[in-house]
């Protein structure tokens, strides 16, 4: 088992092909410290999803070594790796059932206060509890209740109140309103702290929170700077 983790993030000479002969990552090397905040940007294909699928061990690299804390994520159980771990991708994940379910879903021992200030934190209870039941109104799979902005929210509040040492963002390019898109750029903020963190970043805002971005090419890095320099 992982124990539980700082949240060093390290890929050291990472090549990667999921069919052979047709590299999607080629010679990748860098390293995250815990609390950092590291943004991908890169156009379609260039290897972006590719590293999150290594960190989240979806696959094992072809060559070379991904570790969290200097272990081999070979070496770990995909359980214990993946408990640490919060997600929150570009499809955000809702599903039917009540608000409060799926901002508890994968803590399920969280109370009706630990629920409450997790979206709270992230901007989400003043929305919720203008809804029809509040916490208790019932929300469908591909439902319309819920904006694509509101349903970012709700991921966040959920990734938080699980409070996982490494936080995976693959942010969604759907265009949001902007009094939404300020409300998330803040919890955005309030998510990262602390944690070390991987950005799938399109919007600018995001880019800007990140300690290091990271220009992906055609599976390798080519540039590697702050906001202020690239
Ligand atoms: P996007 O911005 O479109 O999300 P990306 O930077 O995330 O792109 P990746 O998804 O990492 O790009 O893809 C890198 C390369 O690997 C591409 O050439 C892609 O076609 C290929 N690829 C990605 N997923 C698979 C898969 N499951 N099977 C085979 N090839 C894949
Ligand atoms: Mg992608």
């Amino acid at each position: 088992d992982l124990p539980p983790i700082q949240g060093r993030i390290q890929l050291d000479r990472v090549h990667f092909e999921y069919e052979p002969g047709r590299p999607a990552l080629r010679g990748v090397s860098l390293t995250a410290e815990p609390g950092q905040s590291v943004a991908f940007v890169g156009h379609t294909g260039s290897g972006k999803s590719t590293i999150i699928n290594l960190i989240c061990r979806f696959y094992d690299p072809t060559e070379g070594k991904v570790s969290i804390d200097g272990y081999d994520l070979r070496d770990v159980t995909l359980n214990s790796l993946r408990k640490q771990i919060g997600i929150v991708l570009q499809d955000t994940f809702i599903f039917s059932g009540s608000i409060r379910d799926n901002i508890r879903f994968g803590k399920l021992e969280a109370t009706d206060e630990e629920i409450e200030r997790a979206a709270k934190a992230v901007h989400a209870h003043d929305f919720i509890v203008k809804l029809p039941n509040g916490y208790d109104t019932e929300v469908e799979e591909r439902g319309s209740v819920l904006s694509m902005g509101q349903r970012q929210l709700i991921s966040f509040a959920r990734a938080l109140l699980s409070d996982p040492r490494i936080l995976i963002l693959d942010e969604a390019t759907a265009s949001i309103d902007t009094e939404t898109e300020l409300k998330i750029q803040e919890a955005l903020k309030t998510l990262l702290a602390g944690r070390t963190s991987f950005l799938i970043a399109h919007r600018l805002s995001t880019i800007r929170n990140a300690d290091k971005i990271i220009v992906m090419d055609h599976g390798v890095m080519k540039e590697e700077g702050n906001h202020a320099g690239l």
